[in-house]
């Protein structure tokens, strides 16, 4: 589905920023920097000032991403989120369908920029229009980053001719696809096919691409992968899957943000299994990562029973209950969910 609200605005409101803040999703991933990336370098070559804002950092193999002095990130530095924040006369939220999704953020502007624009560019259901001045949400694209790539070609001065845009932006903007598509292994659409092809002809190096975001992981990543699978992976009617993940685990294992990325996919390649997730305990409460094949609609489970959402074929949530409580909850809810 295709929201589009005042986009005809977004020029302008550009234009006549001073200062523009750019807004990532909490636990960011490829698409979220790479959109919040994009737009940065975009703004950045019309001479434009942003800084980008995320409530925790990303994963490591992502930071080669970030243009030094960029970023901040509330987790660590709440004080220059907070005045980049006031100072904004505009704000742009990428890769999320609404400002609660910026996590700790989201109060940061409501108490000091609650009457400043907001523009919303993403492709998750449900966008919570009301939240925002101007609206480009599509749901039948890849991710953020091909939506923002049809955006900025649309803009006055772009004029559809891809070579105004910056190597480095036309970088970050391939990474979210990249991401997001898991190597274009979902989520791909005849635009998508489009995109990269003109994203590769403008002159990124998509095997150098590759390299940093997928093959540069860590040993001990590599062992906690096995380890999960081996030890961890736990099976719910003949096509649901799942691992635990929790605290103690991820010492054991020294693991650094971003290790168990791409995880949760890996029972989905197991022939029967329509159904995975992946649940992680971090401080105060559990992660929750849902994937699906075909019909399984794991954005309905994820609103349903995880304080969460995403899209059809992957969302995520949040629990507040022990890990020692998720297998009973997860085996009930999907019972619950499977006999309706
Ligand atoms: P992941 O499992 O990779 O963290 O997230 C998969 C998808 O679910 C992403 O599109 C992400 O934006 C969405 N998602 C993850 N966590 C949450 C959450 O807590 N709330 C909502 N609404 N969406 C989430
Ligand atoms: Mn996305």
């Amino acid at each position: 589905m295709r929201v589009t609200i005042n986009e005809d605005k977004l020029h302008s409101l550009i234009c006549s920023a001073g200062n523009i803040v750019i807004f990532g999703h909490e636990n960011p991933d490829g698409d979220s920097i790479g959109s919040a990336v994009g737009m940065y370098h975009y703004l950045t070559g019309i001479g434009k000032k942003s800084h980008i804002v995320i409530a925790s950092r990303l994963p490591d193999n992502l930071d080669f991403l970030i243009p030094e002095g960029s970023t901040s990130y509330y987790s660590e530095d709440a004080s220059a989120c907070e005045q980049a924040i006031a100072a904004a006369d505009l704000l742009i939220f990428l890769d999320m369908n609404g400002v609660d999704r910026s996590g700790a953020l989201s109060k940061v502007v409501s108490s000091s920029a609650a009457g400043v624009c907001k523009v919303l560019i993403d492709h998750h259901l449900n966008p919570k229009v009301e939240d925002f001045d101007v609206v480009i949400s599509d749901t039948e694209v890849s991710s953020a980053c091909e939506l923002l790539y049809e955006v900025l070609l649309r803009q006055s001065g772009v004029d559809g001719d891809i070579q105004k845009l910056s190597l480095e932006c036309v970088t970050a903007i391939m990474a979210g696809i990249l991401t997001d598509t898991n190597n274009f292994s979902n989520s791909v659409y005849p635009s998508t096919y489009l995109a990269v092809s003109a994203l590769q002809a403008r002159g990124v190096d998509r095997d150098s691409l590759y390299d940093s975001v997928f093959r540069s992981y860590s040993k001990s990543r590599m062992r906690l992968m096995g380890y999960m699978l081996k030890d961890n992976m736990r099976f719910l009617s003949p096509c649901v899957a799942y691992f635990t993940l929790s605290l103690a685990e991820k010492e054991a294992y020294g693991f650094v943000r971003g290790d168990s990325e791409g995880f949760v996919n890996l029972p989905l390649s197991i022939k029967d299994i329509q159904m995975s997730a992946l649940f992680t305990e971090d401080v105060g409460y559990i992660k929750v990562s849902l994937r699906s094949k075909g019909n399984i609609d794991v954005n309905d489970f994820a609103h349903r029973y995880c304080n969460g959402g995403g899209h059809k074929n992957a969302s995520g949530g949040k629990l507040y209950i022990p890990l020692a409580q998720v297998p009973g909850f997860f085996e009930s809810k999907v019972k619950e969910f499977f006999a309706q």
